[in-house]
């Protein structure tokens, strides 16, 4: 028997040999070599040298050493629990004893195992053994580690300058796909997202929202936390990797990796899956921020179109097209309603012509109801995708209602709708919220022109029109129409009713005048101030007839209503197509009948002549 420095130059100079040996991967001549040096030196009757596959578990036999005959089996599987000790004594009948030596050393789980003895192998010889083997392992194990960092690093550098180069996620995800081909062909993979993007066709995308229970669970552990998770599924017998594509500002999808089998991915394995999903969510990041800066750029130019437009002086109602048409090309929406609300006065709203249709229908009218109410409370967006979660007022799931402030005071809502659920992004909401505010002002210019030009034509006391609107509307009335009926009215005696009660009640008076007159015009009628307290319709399209009929009626209900009692006198005079006529003359024998109403006795109305007609008016 070799004593105990024997054993220990022995042993050395069999690992320096070795060592020299030593290559990326150990060639069957050093299994061999080592098997049999460590035989001889052992003086074991056999020995053999197990490797482990970290995937699998599985120790193989890499070479044998023995003197007797072959023993060994060429492999076995080792539960985590159990030791190799136990492991291999369980290959042999009970009677043969085995001494096993494993090695600390995490090289790839290379053990060696010896050995069947005729005699135990003294334990100073053994400790030796386990000793050595162990330094020439770790020289072995770094050399490896080092080679295969190194080998990975170069594989990740690779695909982050490809993917650098690339500037949409489609061609990223392509080239994904292609590395994910070359580094683990075996496996299959796919792409788990919280939204789409334009990902369709190159790796298989699921919607994280639609994927199964167990999945959506891994997947958003992987998603929430930024960390790789692995998932070993029972019923289908698969191991799955969840690598969250992690960028600096977020995670933009988890990369799903599927083993067809229950495996075990080593832990080397795992950083370095989750150091090329984190180049890959990096490269998905820089190209969200480059389409991101693209679509800013465009959005700018839009709106600098579109605020252009609005401020080319535009009527209210050019405005309202604008900013329908221009909001439903940004966000595809499907209804779009603009809405005015006077909240300083009444807080009464009025849905404005050029809304879609739903917004005047029965269903729309209350929704929006809802929305003004809920816009004067909160003065705040209304944004959702899931509105049957609010209200189960409309059927619309993905609503948009944009506030129109002026210094606090809401003046008027943009409600955009789709029927399909989170159908409008954040940035379609900023970029028609900066519109609305662009056009707020412009909305206002109009609607202080419309009211300014509404202030000219109407005379303040009686909220009728002015004469000089009326005036013009005759005249181009008898250029383009073919008949029309003007109607005369004057309050009797009316300077008594300011001499009696006062001009005040005489003011009132007038309006009581003005508002019977108001509740006659049904169509296409116009009422004016034509002076002090006389008033004129003009009945365009209308004849002799029904401009007596409309004379009558207010007649009478001035007699029965007003307060105090006042009566009106009353000329008519129409004219047609037929006759060569002008509009002077029109009021004027307006006015002649009014005056022969007067002179007989006013409360009554009188028609007038027809024009180069010498006989009477009719009186009634
Ligand atoms: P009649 O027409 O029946 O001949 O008698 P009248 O008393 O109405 O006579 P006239 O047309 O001469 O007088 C019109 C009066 O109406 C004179 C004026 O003081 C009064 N008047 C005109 N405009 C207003 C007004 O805006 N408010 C008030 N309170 N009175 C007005
Ligand atoms: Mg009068
Ligand atoms: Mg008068």
């Amino acid at each position: 028997m070799i004593n105990k420095d024997g054993v220990h130059i022995n042993i050395k100079q069999l690992y320096f040999d070795l060592t020299l040996e030593l290559t990326d991967n150990l060639q069957r001549s050093f299994y061999d070599k080592l098997a049999d040096g460590l035989q001889k030196i052992t003086e074991a009757s056999s020995l053999a040298i197990y490797q482990c596959d970290p995937w699998t578990s599985c120790y193989f036999k890499r070479a044998e050493s023995f003197i007797a005959e072959e023993t060994f089996a060429d492999q076995f599987v080792m539960d985590e629990n159990e030791s190799a000790q136990s492991a291999i004594q369980n290959m042999v009948s009970p009677e043969e004893r085995i001494q096993v030596l494993q090695t600390e050393v995490d090289c790839n789980g290379l053990i060696i195992a010896a050995t069947r003895v005729n005699e135990d192998i003294k334990q100073d010889t053994w400790n030796i053994v386990a000793q050595e083997t162990e330094k020439l392992l770790r020289v072995f194990v770094s050399r490896n580690e080092a080679e295969d960092d190194k080998r990975k690093l170069s594989f990740l550098f690779n695909l982050s300058a490809k993917l650098n180069g690339l500037y949409t996620k489609a061609e990223i995800l392509q080239e994904l796909k292609h590395a994910l081909e070359v580094t683990y062909p075996e496996f299959s993979y796919e792409l788990l997202l919280s939204q789409d993007f334009e990902a369709v066709g190159i790796l298989p995308v699921q919607l994280i929202a639609y994927a199964d229970d167990m999945t959506k669970r891994v997947s958003s552990q992987a998603f929430m936390t930024g960390d790789i998770q692995i998932e070993n599924r029972w019923n289908d017998r698969t191991t799955c990797i969840y690598a969250p594509l992690r960028g600096d500002q977020g995670v933009y999808g988890v990369l799903k990796i599927v083993a067809g089998e229950n495996i075990h991915f080593p832990e080397d394995e795992l950083s370095f899956v989750s150091r090329f999903s984190n180049v890959v969510g990096k490269a998905i990041e820089n190209a969200s921020l480059y389409e991101r800066s693209n679509r800013l750029v465009n959005d700018l130019k839009w709106m600098n179109e579109v605020t252009q437009q609005l401020n080319s002086n535009l009527e209210l109602e050019d405005i309202v097209t604008l900013v329908r048409d221009r909001t439903i090309e940004v966000s595809e929406a499907t209804q779009l309603g603009v809405v005015f609300i006077n909240e300083s006065y009444d807080q009464s709203f009025q849905v404005r012509p050029g809304s879609t249709d739903y917004f005047f229908s029965e269903q729309g009218t209350v929704f929006v109801e809802y929305i003004v109410e809920t816009m004067l409370q909160e003065k705040d967006i209304i944004f959702t995708g899931d509105m049957a979660s609010r209200t189960d007022l409309t059927a619309y799931c993905s609503v948009m209602a944009i506030p129109m402030l002026q210094g606090g005071k809401l003046e008027g809502i943009i409600i955009a709708m789709h029927e399909a659920s989170y159908h409008f992004s954040l940035d379609t909401l900023k970029l028609v919220q900066s519109f609305i505010q662009h056009s707020s002002l412009a909305f206002s210019n109009a609607l202080l022109k419309a009211e300014l030009e509404k202030t000219v034509i109407t005379d303040y006391l009686t909220q009728l029109y002015t004469r000089s609107y009326v005036d013009e509307k005759v005249i181009s009335h008898m250029d383009s129409g073919e008949c029309g009926a003007l109607v005369f009215f004057d309050i009797d005696n009316f300077k008594q009713v300011n001499d009696t009660y006062g001009h005040h009640i005489g003011d009132e008076v007038l309006i009581q005048v003005a508002q019977i007159i108001e509740r006659h015009l049904t169509g296409e009628e116009i009422a004016c101030r034509w002076g002090g307290e006389e008033i004129a319709v003009y009945l365009p399209e209308s004849g002799i007839k029904e401009g007596l009929e409309i004379a009558k009626s207010i007649r009478e209900q001035v007699a029965k209503e007003s307060e105090p009692t006042v009566t009106l006198s009353c000329g008519i005079a129409s004219w047609t197509q037929n006759t060569p006529d002008s509009a002077r003359a029109l009021f004027a024998r307006s006015d002649q009948a009014l005056y022969q109403a007067k002179q007989t006795g006013k409360n009554k109305v009188v028609l007038a002549n027809q024009p180069y007609d010498t006989s009477h008016g009719l009186v009634t």
